[in-house]
């Protein structure tokens, strides 16, 4: 075994993204972690399903299962590099994002329930919240982010939970966490991190305080593009609850999906880096830009959270979002005129991509309706690959003089 938690050195997040939480030897000793392609589990004999029974009502069955849905060798590995990664007791995976945070919701929360949550949480987030949750007698109150005072105001006696995103998708805000798992311990509710847009390597707001941290892991985690996955990592008296109701819900993880994730975040520490010299280099040249009128990139002085993400996180991350000097038009030609940079949503992939929310997630309204919302049409968000920050913003440059 090499659980780290044997020795008193910290290691590095890079060797904790190869190494951690493995239980080696793998089957057959097997170098590579093994796929266990399996629905369901086996027992030799009677003799041996009753051990088995056995064992697991006192809570003894050590990982062993009868079934697919509650639990797979293949995804449980992965489960212990992610809880160690974000210095979490424990991490439950699912089949995506919104999985993840759908049935920990569902977990946490009751009739007669309220939560908060901060406005520039994810579309879907939001959408669960505000209609779903709503059906079931559960209230929620949408508070602006990065905005203690307005999130202490909403709270009643009723909160239970607090949710929010770190950093806030497109303009990257970063709450204090320390300020904000003091209030919800001294108000007795728990806080949710969805930690999307930061991955463990850049924040873990788990040694913060916060109760529990999500991630979409088809972002950063995974990497490559190719799997949709979702994680939840926290303490022992939460995440089992929330394991229990994903065996009821059944959005779990595919096995061959989880053994991509598995060869994902071996490299995630390495991704993380470039990326985020990256996104500092990028979001410092388009500052400097005539034809960029704002950038938003936590990493800039001129971020209003910059002192915040400064003091709590290790990197600032790979995504820039910034408005172009023109309207909706010219920056379609602007997006149009990048080369390298790929039209697509999502994130936190090798490939860099780029998109104009205006046409993507608010194509449905009219300006003036964005700019309620506070979406600019001429606002662009990039992705940030592991490709070169050279080639990166050679190709911007060039398409910034196109922009008439
Ligand atoms: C993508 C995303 C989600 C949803 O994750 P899926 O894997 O697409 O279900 C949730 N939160 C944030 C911040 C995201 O970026």
């Amino acid at each position: 075994m090499n659980h780290s938690r044997e020795t008193s050195h910290t290691k590095s997040d890079l060797t904790l993204a190869v190494r951690g939480g493995e239980m080696r030897p793998f089957s057959q000793h097997a170098l590579a972690l093994p796929l266990m392609q399996t629905a369901a589990y086996t027992f030799e004999d009677t003799a041996d399903l009753r051990k088995f029974m056995d064992a697991r009502m006192w809570g003894l069955a050590d990982g062993r299962t009868e079934y697919g849905r509650y639990g797979n060798p293949t995804v449980a590995q992965v489960e212990r590099k992610l809880a160690e990664l974000d210095a979490g007791d424990e991490a439950v995976l699912f089949s995506s994002g919104m999985a993840a945070m759908t049935t920990s919701l569902l977990a946490l929360l009751r009739s007669g329930d309220h939560l908060i949550v901060t406005q520039d949480s994810y579309r879907r987030t939001r959408q669960f919240c505000e209609s779903f949750l709503a059906r079931l007698n559960i209230a929620c109150t949408v508070v602006p982010p990065s905005d203690l005072g307005a999130l202490e105001d909403a709270l009643r006696p009723e909160t239970k939970l607090i949710l929010s995103e770190l950093p806030t998708n497109p303009y990257l805000r970063v709450l204090d966490l320390h300020a904000l798992s003091r209030l919800a311990k001294r108000r007795q509710v728990k806080t949710l991190i969805d930690a999307t847009f930061a991955s463990p390597i850049n924040v873990r707001p788990l040694s913060f305080g916060v109760d529990l941290v999500l991630h979409s892991a088809t972002k950063y985690l995974g990497g490559h593009n190719d799997l949709l996955a979702g994680v939840v990592t926290g303490s022992r008296d939460l995440v089992p609850m929330i394991r229990q109701a994903l065996w009821v819900m059944g959005a779990v993880v595919d096995p061959h999906a989880g053994l991509l994730l598995n060869r994902g975040v071996k490299t995630l520490a390495l991704r993380l880096r470039q990326q985020n010299q990256t996104g500092l280099a990028v979001a410092r040249f388009l500052e400097g830009h005539p034809r960029v009128r704002q950038v938003w990139y936590p990493g800039l002085d001129s971020h209003p959270d910059h002192a915040v993400a400064a003091e709590q996180m290790d990197g600032f991350g790979g995504v820039v979002s910034f408005e172009i000097d023109g309207d909706l038009q010219a920056t379609s030609q602007f997006v149009d005129a990048v080369e390298l940079a790929i039209i697509a949503p999502s994130l936190g992939g090798v490939e860099t991509l780029i998109e104009q929310p205006a046409l993507m997630s608010y194509y449905e309204l009219s300006t003036e309706e964005r700019q309620d919302v506070g979406i600019a049409d001429s606002l662009v968000r990039l992705s940030l690959g592991i490709e070169d920050e050279r080639d990166i913003i050679h190709d911007l440059q060039h398409a910034l003089s196109t922009v008439a």
